[in-house]
Order: structure tokens, then C-alpha cells, then sequence
């Protein structure tokens, strides 16, 4: 019905999406929203390509996907740019990040059959198995942080399973929501069956009612999830939510001291900082508390802003000036409640939204540094009796996505991970990250659901049971 490469954007009222080069302040382009009307005519064509995509073998989709990591590869240091310029990415995070897609689309190339075969069941005689069928349009709500990565990592396994989907990506990063289009496009996936809608927030519940989709997977914060689960709630319609984090790393008092700050600064400095598993909060054991505070300020101090399109630059500017200027008010709240400032903290007198990399010491309970989540380059530091006490303080944040454990004792380490963290991953010795081949996802405010490996695609699909009698040899049973 609507089959051209990009969705027509009918004349509205609405507003133009505006975007600005973070690192400059300075205005970019401009995109016309789509209006609801378009948004639906969309879910009702990509239902009608949906039917015929979910006929399409595992071997065609493959191909599919495959391509798609191919146009990532080859025009990589394009997407790279539109990063920087819509959200302030560093060039070589943007590289990482498009290389990153390439490789998810790959994997699930190659492994979606395998994941989705279908399995026996052993039911003491009879034949019964178990079929993993596509469920239809996923509407897809998505951030900025990210831009290419939180998309690739729910529609490679979506479409792989045999779904279609409509992506409604953030309203910073319309250019890299339209590229991703095309890309998917460029790439075979039926024009109609991928749609970039370019729309505000507002509309997100109308489409989660709209009858043509079928389920709905976010990713962004805690307001935007609790927002999506109640209109999917009140449809009963099925939500995967991908929400914020505070990771705590527990440094034990056998850790390698400069090891392990190098691998705090790392996991805090991802992305700027404007990571969800970003290390959040550095949770240290107080035997060592001075020297930690020490080391992990040198490594922070490696950290210099810098220009995002060049080269070897380790930090560039926050996605907003808003956004900036919301983690400064958190790092001066939590040193106005006692929090030391051990570097950083000062929002530097230039244009653009510029943080620098900035510890806080002596951070409690009361402060933003440890009770919320600070979505840029502060590490907060807190102060542990011992293993046990650490444990109680990384549990007690309203989070559980990433975690970690710095540690000399690897058996340790494992036991903690494993155990004792209420977080959807645990990484010993090592800053967390996604990968396609595990699960990610997290536990209490950080969401349900899964991304990524085997749970992750069978999110969206219908688990469904065949039992299998010859005919005419049925008895029937009296239990529900
Ligand atoms: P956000 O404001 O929640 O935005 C994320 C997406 O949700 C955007 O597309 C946004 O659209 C939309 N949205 C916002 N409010 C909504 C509502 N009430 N109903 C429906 N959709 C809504 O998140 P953000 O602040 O940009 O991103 C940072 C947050 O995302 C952090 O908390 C971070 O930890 C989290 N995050 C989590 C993961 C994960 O995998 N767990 C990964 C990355 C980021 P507009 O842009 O049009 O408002």
C-alpha cells in the first residue's frame, strides 16, 4: 500500500524536529514529523508485509541480515559522522559502535535458526514440539545514547524471528532513525515491513493500541517505561522494558588497586558517561579507600574533552545542553550534602554541552550521586566496612542492570557475581557490556525482558506446543 523507500511525512501542525551539534551549540537540520495518520496507515502496511515475511525461509532472512552488515561496514564512517553530529558521539565510538551492528546482524544471521528450531518434548509417548512463531509488528521506542546500536540490537532478532517493525527512535536523532531505514532497506527488508516514524513521544500509546501491532520494546528511562507498560497493560499487549541503571562495582581490599581503577574509569567513561551500564557507583572496601580515590582520579584525569570528530579524542561533549546542565545540578546537590569534589565538577565557559570527567568522594545515601542515576562522566565513590556491607549498599539501589566486582580472588569474584549482585549482569574484574551471543537486560526499575542470545529473540515470538495423535486414536483427558 505505502511500498516507497521512505514514508510519506504528511503536511501537519507539528513541529519540525530540530537538531543541534551538541559540541557547538549550533543548529543542524531540520525533518517534518510524520503525522498519527501517517504512523497508522504504516502499522496497517507493515501488517500486511508482515504475512508474507513470516512465510520467508531462515535462509532468505539470513541473507538479509547479512547484507545489512555489509551497508553497515561499508558506510560506517558516514554513520559515524551523523552520530557525532546528532548527539555528540566520539568518532571512534560511532566506528566501534556501527562495526558493533554489523557483527549483531551476523550473529543472528547465522544463529536465529538455531535458536528458533523447533524443539521436542518428551511427553512419555505421542509426538509434541514446540514451535517459536513470529508475533507480528514490534513498535520500538528507542534512545539516543546509542543511536544505531539500541536499534540494531531489537530489530536484527526481531526481523530474524520473522517480525516487522516500527521504530519511533528519539527526537534528537532523527537523521540516524531515517539512516537505519534505509540501511534495512538497502539491505532487502520489505520497504514496508521497517518503518522510521518520525514522531513526539505523545504518539507512543496510540500506536501501542493500535491493533496492527502487536507488542512493544523500549528502551530509556524509568518515566518512559512505567509510560509504555501501562498503555501495553491496558491493551494486554506484550513490553520488553530496557530501562536506566546505577551499576555499582564493589572494589574488594585484594583488588590490584591500579588495575581496577583503570577498569572503574573505564566503565564509567563509556559513552561519555551517558551510558545505562555505565559504572555508576564504585563501592570500596575502606582498607583501601585513599589510595582507590587516588588511582581512580588519575585515570579519570585521562579523560581530556575534546573535538568528537577527531581522532583518539576520549571525550566529547553531552548529548544536550540540558542534559548537561541536569548532572551538574546532581553533582552540586551531592556535594552540597557532603559529597567531596575530587575532580572535575565545573561546567566549562565555552558553547555546547560540555562535562568534564569528575569524581565524587564521600558519597551517601541523600545525595544524587547515590541515590539516582547520573548519566554522564561522574564517578561516585562509596565507602564499604567490608565485603558483606558493599554487597547490602550495591543492593540497595532501585536499579539492577550491570554490576561488577573488582577482585585478587577470582573464586570470589564468581560468587558474588553469581550470587550475591541483584543485576541483570555481573562481570568480575572487567566493565560490563552487551554482546549478542548473552543476555542483557536487568532487574527491578532497570526493566524485564530480554535483549540479545537465545532469550532475547524469543521475546517476540509465540512459544507455542503441538501434540500430535494419529487420527481416530485421541481419549481425551479430564485435566485442564
Ligand atoms: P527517554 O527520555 O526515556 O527517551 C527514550 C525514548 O522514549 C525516546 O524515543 C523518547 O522519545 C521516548 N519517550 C520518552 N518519554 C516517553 C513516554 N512518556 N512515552 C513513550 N515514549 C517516551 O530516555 P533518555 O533520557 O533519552 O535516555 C536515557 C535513559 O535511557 C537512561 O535512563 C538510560 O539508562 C536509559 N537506557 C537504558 C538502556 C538499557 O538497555 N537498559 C540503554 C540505553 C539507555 P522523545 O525523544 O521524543 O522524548
Amino acid at each position: 500500500m505505502t511500498d516507497q523507500a521512505e514514508l510519506t511525512r504528511s503536511k501537519t501542525a507539528a513541529k519540525k524536529l530540530e537538531t543541534v551539534n551538541p559540541a557547538t551549540g549550533e543548529p543542524g537540520k531540520a525533518y517534518d514529523p510524520h503525522s498519527i495518520d501517517d504512523a497508522k496507515a504504516a502499522a496497517q502496511a507493515a501488517r500486511a508485509a508482515f504475512l508474507e515475511w513470516r512465510r520467508t525461509s531462515f535462509e532468505q532472512r539470513s541473507e538479509v541480515l547479512h547484507k545489512a552488515a555489509q551497508v553497515l561496514r561499508a558506510r560506517k564512517d558516514e554513520f559515524a559522522r551523523l552520530m557525532t553530529e546528532e548527539m555528540g558521539k566520539t568518532v571512534d565510538d560511532g566506528r566501534a559502535e556501527v562495526e558493533k551492528c554489523a557483527f549483531h546482524c551476523d550473529w543472528f544471521a547465522d544463529h536465529g535458526e538455531e535458536y528458533l528450531r523447533h524443539e521436542p518434548a518428551d511427553i512419555g509417548g505421542g509426538e509434541a514440539f514446540i514451535t517459536f512463531n513470529p508475533i507480528g509488528i514490534v513498535l520500538a521506542v528507542m534512545p539516543w545514547n546509542f543511536p544505531f546500536w539500541q536499534v540494531f540490537r531489537a530489530a536484527a532478532p526481531a526481523l530474524m524471528a520473522g517480525n516487522g517493525m516500527l521504530l519511533k527512535h528519539a527526537s534528537n536523532v532523527p537523521g540516524c532513525a531515517l539512516a537505519i531505514e534505509e540501511v534495512l532497506h538497502q539491505a532487502g527488508v520489505p520497504n514496508d515491513l521497517f518503518r522510521t516514524l518520525l514522531l513526539p513521544s505523545s504518539d507512543v500509546e496510540a500506536l501501542i493500541k493500535d491493533e496492527r501491532v502487536a507488542a512493544v520494546t523500549l528502551t530509556g528511562s524509568v518515566p518512559a517505561g512505567r509510560s509504555v507498560a501501562t498503555a501495553a497493560g491496558s491493551v494486554l499487549k506484550k513490553c520488553v522494558l530496557e530501562l536506566g541503571g546505577a551499576d555499582a562495582y564493589l572494589v574488594l581490599e585484594d583488588a590490584d588497586i591500579a588495575a581496577a581503577a583503570k577498569i572503574a574509569a573505564t566503565a564509567r567513561m563509556v559513552n561519555g558517561g551517558q551510558s545505562c551500564i555505565a559504572g555508576k557507583r564504585f563501592i570500596v572496601v575502606r582498607s583501601i579507600l585513599e589510595p582507590f580515590e587516588q588511582a581512580l582520579v588519575e585515570a579519570m584525569r585521562g579523560y581530556e574533552m575534546g573535538d568528537p570528530t577527531k581522532e583518539g579524542t576520549k571525550l566529547g561533549p553531552m548529548q544536550s545542553i540540558k542534559a548537561r546542565d541536569e548532572i551538574h545540578s546532581q553533582v552540586e546537590e551531592s556535594i552540597a550534602n557532603g559529597a567531596k569534589l575530587l575532580l572535575g565538577g565545573k561546567v566549562p565557559d565555552r558553547p555546547g554541552a560540555w562535562y568534564p570527567a569528575t569524581v565524587l568522594g564521600n558519597v551517601r545515601p541523600g545525595q544524587p550521586a547515590h541515590d539516582e542515576e547520573v548519566f554522564g562522566p561522574v564517578a561516585a565513590i562509596i565507602a564499604a566496612d567490608h565485603e558483606k556491607d558493599a554487597i547490602r549498599i550495591a543492593n540497595s539501589s532501585e536499579f539492577g542492570l550491570g554490576s561488577g566486582v573488582l577482585t585478587g580472588d577470582i573464586d570470589r569474584g564468581r560468587r558474588i557475581a553469581a550470587e550475591e549482585l541483584e543485576a541483570g549482569m555481573s562481570f568480575v574484574n572487567e566493565n560490563v557490556r552487551s554482546d549478542p551471543r548473552t543476555p542483557f537486560g536487568g532487574v527491578k526499575h532497570s526493566g524485564f525482558g530480554r535483549e540479545c542470545g537465545v532469550f532475547g529473540i524469543r521475546e517476540f515470538v509465540n512459544i507455542k506446543t503441538v501434540h500430535v495423535k494419529s487420527a481416530g486414536h485421541g481419549t481425551g483427558s479430564r485435566t485442564e
